[in-house]
């Protein structure tokens, strides 16, 4: 199966202004941000979506989580940030391997639009 573009990123065949890594994920700036601050978390394991993950992605899942905030805290927003996961074309998801979008920096409506 051919690599995904956050693969390819991973994997630094694509070049991105990666801001954090590990073996687990891989935190890039987003290339049309959405705010002063806007980051794309991955694992690096190539899941297509949130309602893709498996039990055995519990742990990822967790990590990813536990990750962002010290990614925000380390872009200058430890505790005023927003994460999002588009699941689906039809909220948004253009690139098909699961990413959290960590945004900060600037005000943010609720409800999201
Ligand atoms: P989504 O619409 O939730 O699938 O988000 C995909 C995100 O990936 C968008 O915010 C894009 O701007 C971002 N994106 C697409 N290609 C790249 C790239 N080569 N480097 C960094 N971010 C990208």
């Amino acid at each position: 199966m051919s690599k995904t573009l956050f693969e390819k990123i991973c994997d630094r065949e694509i070049p991105a202004e990666i801001v954090y890594e590990d073996e687990l994920c891989v935190a890039f700036k987003d290339i049309h941000p959405q705010a002063p601050v806007h980051i794309q978390l991955v694992p690096r394991k190539p899941i297509t979506m949130l309602s893709n993950a498996e039990p055995s992605d519990q742990s990822l899942l967790g990590h990813l989580l536990l990750t962002a905030p010290k990614i925000a805290a380390a872009q200058g927003y430890p505790d005023a940030f927003r994460l999002a996961v588009n699941n689906g074309a039809a909220v948004g998801q253009s690139v098909f391997h699961l990413h959290v979008h960590i945004l900060a920096g600037r005000p943010f409506k609720w409800p999201p639009g």
